[in-house]
């Protein structure tokens, strides 16, 4: 099962780090919001997507901002069309360590 977390880089710049099943991230992609409110992706399948708006990692993208208010360290994943959270760790920084060992 994919999981997911999520950080805003900058303002309406969102970092999408995609983990498989190990705490080694697969993928990061990047998810970019812009002035009329309208979010677009960087990976490979966005391009290929009818509906962008349905495109899972906008998705994500908006359901943290909407319902996490942004806040850092929750893991997300889907559950059908739901997305569930947990929030796994309180600091960006403990994760980009674990990342880098
Ligand atoms: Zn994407």
């Amino acid at each position: 099962m994919k999981q997911y977390v999520i950080r805003e880089v900058r303002k309406d710049i969102f970092e999408v780090v995609v983990f498989e099943n190990a705490s080694h991230p697969n993928a990061v992609y990047e998810v970019d919001r812009n002035r009329q409110n309208y979010f677009a992706c960087t990976c490979p399948g966005y391009r290929w997507q009818r509906d962008k708006t349905q495109h899972k990692h906008v998705l994500l993208v908006k359901f943290w901002i909407e319902n996490l208010d942004k806040e850092p360290g929750f893991l997300m994943w889907f559950d059908g069309e739901d997305i569930e959270y947990a929030q796994m760790f309180t600091s960006w920084g403990n994760l980009l360590n674990e990342c880098a060992a």
